[in-house]
């Protein structure tokens, strides 16, 4: 399999060029040349594997310049029981008839990004050590993404995390989960600032291509194909758990904010998974929303851009959304150029053709939007009617699903977070007694020893860290 970007560059590439990589050279997102079409055998061969073996069989689909066995070995050290907390990995949870919940957030930090960072970390510790090179990660982070990629790349033969946050501004669980790694190779800087700041300062760092090339900076955000195609393992996995035969259809409600979940299951239905509706959930932040009601993509301003209680999805653009565009354009790459790159970037909104708009029920997307008031009311009603507790994000998904799921059709919800990670939000809908139980392994995580390092919000101090902490 090759990959090619989504504003014209059709130079094909091989998925460990890519692998380190992050955006294409002309601005665009890397996607495979086509998608491989699974049939109804290798469908019915794939439904008895575990998830190990599943994940296996999809990415030896996608990758082709990593032996078939150490890709294997890959697979089996990633996805494993004591890492996910069931051999499952995936469980699915009923929550009532017809729908359920499936589980992708029982890894090391308790939300679904772990699901593709695990497997991120093996394949760049293997790539690395192939190539006999190093990879410096520079990061910014407001919570999750900053925990999943530490604990990702935490004791990784050549690579290391710098991740900067904004100090004192995490959650008390979140900051403890971050700095109580005591790895020599991660290096959490709380930075005197907002998380604005530290993202300026992960762009400037960027920039300096001297720099970047002489401390081999990378980063590990959200546009990676490797996490994405990661992720399209588990639409496989769900399906294959709510459904007897593989004549059976499923939907997929999908908290979302970066589009990135939601875009490894428009992948695995082009692959011929039987899912009839993708729905997004997003929170007030409804960028995605409004496209998909209205066909405008309209990025916001930070003074647009709401501090919610589902705050992963709080996003002022979706980052991997022109990888569906593209799909929907027809792939031309000519016309998502002048989508994202020109008119995104000149007005910061675009407006499809009639024509285009009518396209996307052929895709299988329906949206939907939940508020802060959604959320204490379904957090409330799932607890009370079926003595579930589940998290802010799940409940902007579980609330937009309840509205959308039809007859005959289960309804999988993706659970991307357990509650306890937002406990304060817990106690505004059910009480202060009510808590959310903490996977014992982390019953006193807030007590452990920290290991992070105050640095003021100027990028030359920043660089100055990392080159003290670099051997040339
Ligand atoms: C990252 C995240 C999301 C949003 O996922 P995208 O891939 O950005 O759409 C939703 N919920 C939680 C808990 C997350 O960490």
């Amino acid at each position: 399999m090759k990959y090619i970007s989504t504003r014209g560059d059709r130079t094909e590439r091989r998925f460990c060029e890519i692998l380190l990589e992050g955006l294409a050279p002309d601005g665009g997102l890397y996607l495979p040349v086509s998608y491989p079409k699974v049939d109804a055998a290798t469908l019915a061969r794939w439904r008895g594997l575990s998830y190990a073996e599943l994940a296996f069989e999809i990415l030896s689909l996608y990758i082709d310049d990593i032996p078939p066995l150490d890709l294997k070995r890959l697979a089996e050290k990633t996805y494993t029981a004591e890492v996910f907390g069931t051999e499952a990995i995936v469980p699915l949870r009923p929550l009532e008839p017809g729908l359920c919940l499936e589980s992708l957030s029982n890894g090391p930090t308790l939300a679904f990004k772990d699901m593709a960072m695990q497997l991120l970390g093996n394949l760049f510790e293997y790539e690395l050590g192939r190539r006999g090179e190093q990879l410096n990660i520079l990061g910014a982070t407001s919570g999750d993404t900053g925990s999943a990629a530490e604990y990702a790349m935490r004791g990784k033969a050549g690579v290391r995390v710098f991740m900067l946050s904004p100090h004192g501004r995490m959650s008390p669980f979140q900051q403890a989960q971050m700095f109580s790694l005591q790895d020599e190779n991660i290096h959490n800087l709380a930075v005197e600032g907002v998380f604005d700041d530290c993202q300026d300062i992960v762009k400037a760092v960027s920039n300096d291509l001297e720099f970047k090339r002489a401390y081999r900076i990378g980063t590990v955000n959200s546009i990676n194909w490797a996490r994405l195609l990661a992720q399209v393992v588990y639409y496989f996995a769900g399906y294959f758990q709510a459904t007897k035969s593989n004549d059976e259809q499923v939907s997929f409600t999908v908290p979302s904010g970066n589009f990135g979940n939601v875009c490894a299951g428009h992948v695995a239905r082009m692959m011929g998974l039987p899912v009839k509706h993708l729905v997004v959930a997003t929170n007030e932040n409804n960028v995605l929303e409004e496209f998909f009601r209205t066909g405008s993509y309209r990025v916001r301003g930070s003074a647009e851009t709401w501090e919610t209680s589902s705050p992963s999805m709080d996003i002022s653009k979706a980052s991997n959304f022109e990888r569906f565009v593209f799909d929907l354009l027809g792939r031309d790459g000519a016309r998502t150029k002048a989508l994202f790159g020109e008119a995104i970037a000149r007005d910061g909104v675009f407006t499809l053709s009639a024509d285009e708009f009518a396209r996307i029920p052929a895709y299988g997307f329906q949206s939907g939007r939940s508020t802060h008031a959604d959320r204490l009311a379904t957090i409330r009603a799932t607890h009370a009617g079926q003595g579930v507790l589940i998290d802010t994000h799940t409940a902007d998904g579980v609330k937009v699903a309840r509205e959308l799921r039809e007859p005959g059709v289960p309804m999988i919800v993706l659970e991307t977070a357990l509650p306890a990670k937002f406990e304060a939000t817990i106690a505004e809908a059910l009480g202060a007694d009510v808590h959310a139980p903490r996977p014992a392994a982390l019953a006193d995580l807030e007590s452990r020893p920290k290991r992070f390092q105050v640095v003021p919000a100027d990028t030359a101090v920043i660089q100055q860290y990392v080159r003290d902490h670099v051997p040339l």
